[in-house]
């Protein structure tokens, strides 16, 4: 494994409302964070997926969306201080004694842990690929389904392909940056923010950004890198845009990823655990949420914020051999009260 080490008392691997909601339980009872993300965002499926419905069935909160509860985790944690690694996906789990594991993510971040908690949802979210013939042989070179660094795009052709937020916020952070933006969509309504919209259509009358409506029938290239992507238009011509980098944005999709490789029991894909305290076959490692089975489990919110509960009482053990744990409420514990910040 290589990267810098960072080392702490927990890894949360996951951001969506279960990950979240484990630091603040791991926070009341002094346990350290660090948050691993693929995506660049924290709230999981509720704000990948449905930011903008409302859900229900949150105890004391009779209607929240997905965004406004992510919102609402993120301020209930904030006094714990977590430190969160967006756009990393953890791709390997080593022990390197009986109290320390090492993760590696592919952005070459290692954390040595005393404790992982796995609530990774329904596994890693993974770009849909368009069928295009051929375009495996382009990818990481010239086609990139997500943007890690805006400074690699500096000075090329850039055709973005999409209807939705990725797509034209790309397209207007790219645009400054770029030797030439091309946005092909294949129908004149789009998916994203109004605002987003109508910003992308001023740089078009600004000629900035050029726009075609139609969908990419082939790409043109020397095998390694690109040079033109033909177009049937919706308008029935065939055209080539002249491009040296094809950015796709035709959403998520949801894998179980890296997981499978990690060495745990698995059933269907889903991670076994101990409902005492949600502690996998794997001493010292955590499994929550979505990402998990055990007979009777809900994939609901509310069941992910109680398994958190749980396994942070049990691993206060591990991060404090030493102590004994005293159950408290956050109502009456002065203890509980100024970690929180609050008199
Ligand atoms: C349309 C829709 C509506 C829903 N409505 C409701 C509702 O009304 N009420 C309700 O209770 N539930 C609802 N759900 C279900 C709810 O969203 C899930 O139960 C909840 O999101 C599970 O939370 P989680 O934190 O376990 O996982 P997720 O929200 O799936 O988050 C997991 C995170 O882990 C990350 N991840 C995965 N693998 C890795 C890796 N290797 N490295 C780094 N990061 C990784 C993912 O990128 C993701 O961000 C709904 C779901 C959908 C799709």
């Amino acid at each position: 494994m290589t990267g810098n080490v960072i080392s702490t008392d927990a890894v949360v691997i996951g951001a969506g409302p279960v990950g979240l909601f484990a630091v603040f339980e791991l926070g009341l009872l002094n346990i350290r964070c660090h948050v691993v993300d693929i995506l660049d965002k924290v709230g999981g499926q509720c704000a990948e997926l449905y930011p903008e419905k409302p859900i229900y069935d949150i105890p004391a909160l009779p209607i929240v969306t997905g965004q406004e509860l992510t919102d609402k985790l993120m301020e209930q944690i904030a006094p714990f201080s977590p430190e969160f690694h967006l756009n990393h996906m953890v791709t390997a789990l080593e022990k390197i004694d009986d109290e320390t594991w090492r993760l590696q993510t592919d952005g070459d971040i290692v954390l040595d842990t005393k404790i992982i908690v796995i609530a990774a949802g329904g596994g890693s979210f993974q770009p849909k690929k368009p069928p295009i013939p051929g375009i495996d042989e382009y990818e990481s070179t010239s086609v990139f389904y997500s943007v890690r660094r805006m400074e690699d795009f500096r000075d090329r052709d850039i055709l973005v392909v999409g209807g939705g937020d990725s797509a034209l916020d790309w397209v207007l952070n790219l645009q400054p940056l770029a030797k030439s933006m091309t946005l092909l969509h294949r129908r004149e309504e789009f998916r994203a923010a109004p605002d987003s919209v109508s910003r992308m259509r001023a740089l078009v009358d600004e000629g900035k950004v050029t726009f075609h409506l139609g969908q990419v029938k082939g790409l043109e290239g020397d095998g390694t890198t690109l040079s033109g992507v033909n177009i049937k238009t919706k308008a029935g011509e065939d055209i080539t845009v002249k491009c040296d980098t094809l950015l796709p944005f035709f959403g998520l999709t949801m894998k179980l990823g890296p997981i499978a490789d990690w060495g745990l029991n698995l059933e269907e894909n889903l991670i076994p655990v101990n409902v005492e305290n949600y502690e996998t076959s794997t001493p010292r490692v955590y499994g929550i949420g979505d990402i998990i089975t055990y007979p009777g489990k809900l994939k609901l919110i509310l069941s992910g914020f109680h398994e958190g509960a749980l396994m942070a009482h049990h691993a206060f053990h591990y991060i404090y051999p030493e102590e004994r744990l005293v159950f408290q409420y956050t109502t009456s514990s002065t203890e509980l009260k100024s970690r929180l910040g609050v008199s």
